[in-house]
């Protein structure tokens, strides 16, 4: 099928390839122009030559909700190289080497959470007896919630308890905003909760058994070669044309390209940069309402296997750290542990030199891990980004533009445009569906 209509996507991120895709598949002739030499954006895998091996710049978890990035994955290909949990399932150990299993049973929602978190024996009767609050969020009317600013002040209005906030809320907060609750809009929370926890298997964690590169970017790029996509990489879009609609886009090399749609997936720090002034004003959105957070990952190499009574395997080889600045360790292998510190600015972590940042990794692993001080490492990575994710505060959320615009050819996709979902891919990729679906 070949709809005749030719589309530019600038940006080859998640949504910039999401969208070549969709509208690929729709039959549309679309060209995709990325600045950066690199397809991926902010999820990309790069080779380490002294290792050989790759690395992702930082560990990506999608869950049973991610249903447009599903969608996106099957067209390419790729969708056989995820991992699924058959049930929320994650081991947490403490600052007092004491190790729980939270693991939900197969209850239709919200009884699996319910059920699993009435067994999880980091709670104690208090915990549990405030829990039925969460049906507030759950079944009630979100209009009724939307008088809190935050996800902090709601959860601090239902009474949930230190523990509550330390077993549960906060490590699902960082995971899924990537800073703390008091951050995170009631809006977008009650969102993710309700999506999460809606439909049976949505809140099971999916992550890649490949690296990014491998999941996100390989497979799509021998789509475009399919369909006869054309990719510009290393070249940067200095300017769009807009007059009643977008007259065509100039590259920094000074070439003009034409079609008939024109699709924006840059980040939110970019876009008005692509205007002119005059221009610019009229997407009333303004870039310093969203902010960013940063997220570190540390790779510990080890002398030795780890035995399997420090760190309990579980279905992801997932582990969640209490009362530490590293958040999660994933067991890459039993000599090679991932570790992930979000929110790190709320740390004051994120301007650290990789030496600090990796001894606060091995003190908190020693804190936390039994007999860790006997462990021999090798070697180690550190990976930084500060702009990983936008803070989805209250304020953020009334500011995100939404993927039309005022201008009938012209489209914006990106995590940070208004899907109600936090920094995501989904988000990206909900951008995209939404937009291949409007051409
Ligand atoms: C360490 C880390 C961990 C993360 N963990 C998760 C996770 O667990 N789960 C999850 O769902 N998400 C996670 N994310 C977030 C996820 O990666 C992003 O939400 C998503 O990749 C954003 O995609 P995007 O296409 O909207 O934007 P971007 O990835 O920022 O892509 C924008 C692209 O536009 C290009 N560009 C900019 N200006 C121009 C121009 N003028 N001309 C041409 N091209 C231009 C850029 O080079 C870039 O490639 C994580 C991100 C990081 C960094």
């Amino acid at each position: 099928m070949n709809s005749g209509k030719s589309v530019t996507v600038i940006g080859g991120g998640i949504a910039g390839l999401s969208s070549a895709v969709f509208l690929a598949e729709k039959g549309c002739r679309v060209k995709l122009i990325e600045s950066s030499p690199k397809l991926g954006g902010r999820a990309y895998s790069f080779y380490d030559q002294e290792k050989k091996m790759f690395f992702d710049n930082g560990q990506h978890i999608l869950a049973g909700w991610y249903e447009n990035t599903f969608d996106f994955l099957k067209i390419t290909g790729s969708f056989g190289l995820l991992d699924f949990q058959s049930a929320l399932e994650i081991n947490f150990i403490n600052e007092n080497m004491q190790i729980f299993r939270l693991k939900c049973t197969d209850d239709d929602p919200p009884m699996n959470l319910v059920m699993g978190l009435l067994k999880f024996k980091a709670l104690n009767f208090n915990d549990k007896f405030r829990l039925r609050n969460i049906n507030k969020i759950l079944k009630g009317e979100k209009d009724s919630l939307l008088k809190y600013d935050n996800a902090g002040e709601l959860l601090r209005d239902l009474n949930q308890t230190d523990n509550l906030m330390k077993y549960f809320w906060e490590p699902l907060i960082l995971a899924v905003f990537n800073t703390k609750p008091l951050n995170v809009g009631t809006e977008v929370f009650i969102n993710v909760l309700k999506t999460g926890f809606g439909e049976k298997g949505n809140s099971n964690l999916v992550i890649p058994s490949v690296d990014l590169n491998a999941l996100l970017i390989n497979k799509t790029v021998e789509y475009f070669e399919r369909k006869d996509v054309t990719v510009i990489t290393g070249e940067r879009v200095k300017q769009i044309d807009i007059g009643e609609k977008v007259n065509f886009i100039i590259l920094e090399n000074g070439e003009k390209i034409f079609s008939d749609y024109y699709i924006s997936a840059v980040p939110f720090f970019s876009f008005a940069r692509l205007f002119d002034e005059k221009i610019s004003g009229k997407f009333k959105f303004d870039p310093d309402s969203l902010k960013h957070s940063c997220i570190i990952s540390v790779h510990i190499f080890l002398k030795e296997e780890i035995p399997e009574e420090m760190i309990p395997d579980n279905s992801l080889g997932m582990t969640g750290l209490t009362g530490t600045s590293v958040q999660w360790i994933f067991l890459r292998s039993r000599k090679h542990l991932s570790l992930v510190i979000s929110g790190a600015d709320d740390i004051g972590l994120t301007d650290e030199s990789p030496e600090k940042i990796f001894e606060t990794c091995v003190n908190d692993l020693k804190k936390c891990i039994r007999d860790f001080d006997k462990i021999k490492i090798s070697d180690y990575r550190v990976i930084k980004e500060k702009r990983a994710t936008f803070i989805p505060s209250a304020e953020s959320g009334r500011n995100r533009p939404g993927q039309r615009t005022e201008f009938e050819n012209f489209f914006i996709a990106g995590d940070w445009t208004d899907t109600g979902l936090p920094s995501t891919i989904e988000s990206a990729v909900k951008s995209s569906k939404i937009i291949s679906d409007h051409i």
